[in-house]
């Protein structure tokens, strides 16, 4: 957000709506919008926090220069009973010394895959790595078919976050989640040298998906990069509070190792980026764990809203407030214990 109205915010004494909530709000110092937002969304996902609380570091560590230790403390002072005027500031100071610098505006997916790297950069726990790379791993299979002999090129590999490319005029979650699945043709510039043919030949190219996690991230991908220049997409995104892919992807883009799971997914976070790709600003919704209620975090100040008010974030207007990150829980069933895949 821009330097003035990040002066008018710090200007603007908190009211005592702004404590209403069971939410705390984040102070914004020095463009950490971003940060915040983050902080808000992950502070609603329950799965790290239990995870981050089972470390118990031995052994020589700074304290100040560790992501997942400064994380699981500014988790739960947000959380305390007696507000501190800003318990994000070590973990900002924190991310800055690992390349994650205060006073730059930051894009929200990338700062979140950061925020993620550090912590299993830092954890001593291999058990606990494990689970907290598993609580988001979208593991899927990445095929490329030579058109000339049909020889399947197989990759398995995995994604913390879902990055979907989005279209011009109307979008809906579903289809975009089916397109980023479906085969794509590759000719032209983009054809793929093959292995049995020695050349560069004509392919199909997709993916399958094989496991999905417990907590699953949408990165709506707003941002294009061209001509040295970084585009907005404004477009409108629909997007469901309950979703459920065993009714969205075909047969095809299913692995034959992927293990049937009806469970549906249930939103819990939103962060929404406005205004533009120069000048941007953000913000959360969320609906902390056990509760049905939204909340809407704007740094310092946070409100209650309802589920339309989440819709709002759409977007389809330029300038105006756009999903960036889609944050879904699976549902568990009476058989779930954990959250493994
Ligand atoms: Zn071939």
């Amino acid at each position: 957000m821009s330097r003035l109205s990040y002066l008018g915010k710090q200007l603007s004494r908190p009211t005592r709506r702004d404590y209403v909530s069971s939410i705390r709000g984040l102070r914004n110092f020095g463009l950490s919008c971003c940060v915040n937002a983050l902080l808000q969304s992950i502070s609603a996902t329950e799965e790290l926090l239990k995870l981050l609380d089972r470390w118990n570091p031995s052994g020589n560590y700074e304290e100040r220069n560790n992501v997942p230790l400064l994380l699981r403390k500014t988790l739960h002072s947000m959380q305390g009973e007696s507000p501190q005027p800003a318990p994000h500031c070590e973990f900002l100071d924190c991310l800055d010394r690992n390349s994650i610098p205060r006073n730059v505006q930051h894009d929200a997916d990338e700062v979140f895959l950061s925020i993620l790297n550090l912590i299993l950069q830092k954890m001593t726990d291999t058990q606990l790595k494990e689970e907290i790379l598993e609580l988001y791993k979208v593991k899927v299979e990445g095929h490329v078919v030579c058109s000339e002999c049909t020889f399947n090129h197989k990759v398995n590999s995995y994604m913390l976050s879902l990055p979907l490319p989005l279209q011009k005029g109307q979008n809906n979650l579903e289809d975009c989640i089916q397109k980023f699945f479906r085969q794509q043709e590759l000719s032209g510039e983009d054809k793929c040298y093959c292995e049995r043919c020695g050349e560069k030949q004509r392919s199909t190219q997709g993916f399958k998906l094989c496991s999905l996690p417990q907590i699953l991230c949408i990165h709506l991908k707003r941002f294009r990069y061209k001509g040295g220049f970084t585009q907005k997409l404004h477009c409108k995104v629909t997007f469901p509070d309950t979703l459920n892919f065993s009714s969205i992807l075909d047969p095809d883009c299913i692995s034959d190792v992927f293990k049937k799971d009806d469970s549906p997914y249930s939103l819990y976070a939103v962060v929404v980026h406005s205004g533009t790709a120069m000048f941007g600003h953000y913000t959360a919704y969320i609906q902390p764990p056990g509760e049905q209620t939204w909340y809407y975090a704007n740094d310092s100040r946070v409100r209650q809203v309802n589920w339309d008010e989440v819709q709002s974030s759409f977007g389809g207007q330029n300038d105006g407030d756009t999903a960036y990150m889609l944050l879904y829980r699976r549902q568990k069933t009476s058989e779930d214990q954990g959250y493994s895949v």
